[in-house]
């Protein structure tokens, strides 16, 4: 028998989602976004770049408007309507202080009790290696947390120090310990996935992206659901504070 994850907490108000690039959060989160938002909770997207060099076809000028567009659309969908951009350079985001502090300082403007980010472990499970940049921003995420709260660190950045984050959930984690039963969010997830066009055209040359969005989406839930009590359910890896 699977070991089974369990249920995300469900009692807090607001939550900052922090990822390098546009899609990062419609791969497999934004169904659960849907059910927090319909239950009157604030989301807020932080990307980290515009994903501008995620379009082979496209120059990073030309691509960077798509996808910010594309972006905001797809939030739409789940509920989300503040969606900022940091406009570090998308595929040599570098770890360090500068991110630290930009994180912190978001941090500390939204004030959220829930952080979530993607997946910074090396590979996504077997032999799929991560990226550069997820690993960058999911360690300055969860190190950002700490340095929100800490008035000495970063003294400048944001209006004062948030001390406020109760967890960090990480999405896409090999390891998750925690899910969200998606039962009502799952078609909005979809159709969050389906608003990239223009980068799932790029990258599946050929494919329909509502074919490719659900079969990807669905297909996720249903795996977790093993795991979770025969639920179609989002996973994340909880960090409690
Ligand atoms: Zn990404």
């Amino acid at each position: 028998m699977t070991e089974q994850l369990e249920p995300m907490p469900d009692d807090w108000q607001r939550a900052l989602a922090i990822v390098a690039h546009p899609d990062d959060l419609e791969y497999g989160c934004g169904a659960a976004v849907a059910v927090w938002t319909d239950a009157g909770r604030e989301v807020t997207y932080l990307m980290v770049t515009r994903g501008e060099a995620g379009i082979d076809t496209l120059s990073p000028a030309e691509a960077g408007p798509v996808r910010e567009r594309e972006e905001l659309a797809s939030a739409a969908v789940v509920g989300v309507t503040a969606v900022e951009f940091l406009d570090h350079t998308d595929g040599v985001i570098e770890y360090g202080t500068a991110l630290r502090r930009d994180l912190a300082a978001a941090i500390r403007r939204h004030r959220p009790e829930l952080v979530i980010t993607l997946n910074f472990d090396d590979t996504w499970g077997g032999a799929h290696w991560n990226t550069p940049d997820h690993r960058a921003v999911g360690r300055a995420t969860m190190d950002a947390v700490g340095d929100a709260g800490n008035r000495w660190i970063f003294p400048n950045a944001g209006p004062g120090p948030w001390n406020g984050v109760r967890w960090v959930a990480v999405a896409g984690s090999n390891a998750p310990t925690h899910a969200v039963d998606v039962t009502d969010g799952l078609e909005r997830g979809v159709r969050s996935l389906m608003e990239h066009r223009a980068y799932i055209e790029a990258l599946q040359p050929g494919a329909d992206p509502e074919v490719y969005a659900r079969e990807l989406i669905e297909g996720f839930a249903r795996e977790e659901a093993k795991r979770f009590n025969g639920r179609p359910a989002v996973s994340f890896r909880l960090y409690p504070r």
